[in-house]
């Protein structure tokens, strides 16, 4: 019998050992990082904490939190790195950037042993997901300071799978290799898997029945964590999707697993997570809360209870894989900043997809926040599955408008475009635009 597990001494021990484990390596990053981070000195001074007094994860709740902003004015205030960093620079392997929506993007430094910690516990992941050796694997990310695409790449090589390395390469060359090599195994965003599946379809490609492709894994966008998204790349694809949530500056900190029982797993070694409620006290299991984490690993640019602004919902139930691992239900449920208020009410993105992608027939969409006499507003565009006849669209436009009524609370316009008149994208999609902050008032 194949292993389930690729590491059964850390994926199934005792929640005992583990915490031993984790306290351990807890008191060491925050002693690295009190003695060699200028950053962290600065903050735990300020907050009147020093190591020892934290002897473990019960004294967590002492340390100040950490925020994105924080790390980018760090590094805006001393350039190139910031005070963040705690080894030579001449100890760094690897620079990655995370994907900035407004102003410059964070550049985080890893040593030889941060790099291998985040793509070994990444191949614990892909593992998890069922794949082995033997698999031909194809990295589909864009070819850049994107830690999503090299991780990917590294994770399945320290597998030992045969990895096709497609960052550089167009959609069309892209196809071509699925059809030419016995790749069994894909990587890439789960918009990316949709528009190369439609690619595909327009040159009266079958990836289902044409390529060997059995798993695809997907990370940089929440997608394969929607259970509708999830359906729609497995029937484009003829595979099993999986759902891979990862963060530049933590880890790919969390997987589905081959049981498909809708958790996720947390790489509760590599970091240590906190789900929080409104005043920053942990929640229950079953509740919902902001994931934290305090990096346990990375020594470069150690991260202590960083907040990382995604809500998860801690799971009160077993996965039948046997892991000990801590487990979410359905991955990132939503980010904070992803968050609209239309008309007093709280609308996530993320929902509005989970019901979009549950009818058949739209091929791509776009969510508008805007103003109508004064009034906020939803619009949702579709772009129709080119097969679909003039009525059949209408009539899919009312049913969404119904079934967006219904699970928003709230009214929503949805209107069709024509077949392919929405972007398409390549990597992470930007499928949201609020109008209202965009004109001033
Ligand atoms: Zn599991």
């Amino acid at each position: 019998m194949i292993e389930r597990y690729l590491e059964p001494a850390i994926e199934t021990a005792s929640r005992a050992s583990l915490r031993a484990l984790q306290e351990q390596r807890l008191r060491e990053q925050i002693a690295h990082a009190y003695m060699n981070s200028p950053f962290y000195r600065r903050k735990l001074a300020a907050a009147g904490v020093t190591p020892a007094a934290i002897a473990g994860l019960d004294d967590l709740a002492r340390l100040p939190f950490t925020t994105k902003d924080e790390l980018k004015q760090d590094q805006a205030d001393h350039p190139l790195w910031g005070t963040l960093l705690a080894v030579p620079v001449e100890d760094c392997l690897r620079v990655h950037m995370t994907s900035a929506t407004t102003g410059r993007p964070l550049a985080f430094l890893d040593t030889r042993d941060d790099w291998h910690g985040f793509y070994h516990s990444y191949a614990r992941s892909l593992w998890a997901f069922g794949i082995r050796p033997a698999d031909m694997v194809m990295a589909a990310f864009s070819y850049g300071p994107w830690i999503g695409y090299w991780s990917g790449f590294y994770a399945a090589q320290d597998l030992g799978c045969l990895v096709f390395p497609a960052g550089g390469f167009s959609t069309d060359q892209r196809i071509d290799a699925l059809l030419t090599y016995p790749i069994t195994v894909l990587g890439c965003t789960p918009s990316y898997a949709l528009f190369l599946a439609e690619q595909a379809a327009r040159k009266g490609i079958d990836l289902a029945k044409e390529t060997r492709v059995r798993i695809t894994w997907h990370t940089g966008e929440p997608g394969a964590s929607i259970p509708a998204t999830k359906a729609k790349i497995e029937a484009a694809f003829g595979a099993q999707a999986y759902d891979l949530p990862g963060l530049t500056e933590i880890a790919a900190w969390g997987f589905e697993c081959d049981a498909r029982a809708g958790l996720t797993h947390v790489h509760e070694d590599y970091c240590y997570p906190e789900v929080l409620d409104d005043n920053d006290r942990p929640v229950k299991p079953g509740e919902r809360g902001e994931l934290v984490f305090t990096s346990l690993y990375r020594k470069a640019m150690p991260l202590l209870r960083y907040r990382t602004r995604d809500i998860v919902q801690v799971t009160d139930r077993p996965c039948p894989c046997g892991r000990t691992l801590l487990a979410f239900e359905g991955g990132v449920l939503a980010r904070v900043d992803d968050m609209k208020k239309v008309r007093g009410i709280i609308v996530y993105p993320r929902r509005i997809e989970e019901i979009v992608r549950g009818h058949a027939g739209v091929d791509e969409f776009q969510i508008v926040f805007r103003r109508v006499d004064g009034l906020d507003d939803i619009l949702v565009r579709i772009d129709p599955a080119p097969t679909l006849a003039r009525r059949e669209c209408e009539g899919l436009c009312r049913a969404l408008e119904e079934g967006l009524h219904i699970g928003l609370g709230i009214r929503v316009t949805v209107e069709p475009t024509e077949p392919g008149g929405l972007p398409r994208w390549d990597h992470k999609a930007k499928r949201v635009k609020d109008e209202r902050s965009e004109v001033p008032f």
